[in-house]
């Protein structure tokens, strides 16, 4: 599955980060860095934290 984060609608919440640390993580400039692309359970957990995100900036496709 790849992840896509629209950067324009990100506010840098964190939910995400919070929900699957794996995969999404605030680098040392506070930017959100993530994973473009999981598997199994990490796609799972991908999914997750879109369904948290407040923004609706996560997009998980096949
Ligand atoms: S939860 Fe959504 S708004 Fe928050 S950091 Fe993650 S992608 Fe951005």
């Amino acid at each position: 599955m790849r992840i896509i984060v629209d950067r324009d609608l990100c506010d840098l919440h964190g939910q995400c980060v919070l929900t699957a640390p794996d995969i999404f993580r605030f680098d040392d400039e506070g930017e959100l860095q993530y994973l473009p692309e999981v598997e199994g359970e990490m796609a799972a957990r991908a999914e997750s934290a879109a369904s948290v995100c407040p923004t609706g900036a996560i997009e998980i496709k096949p």
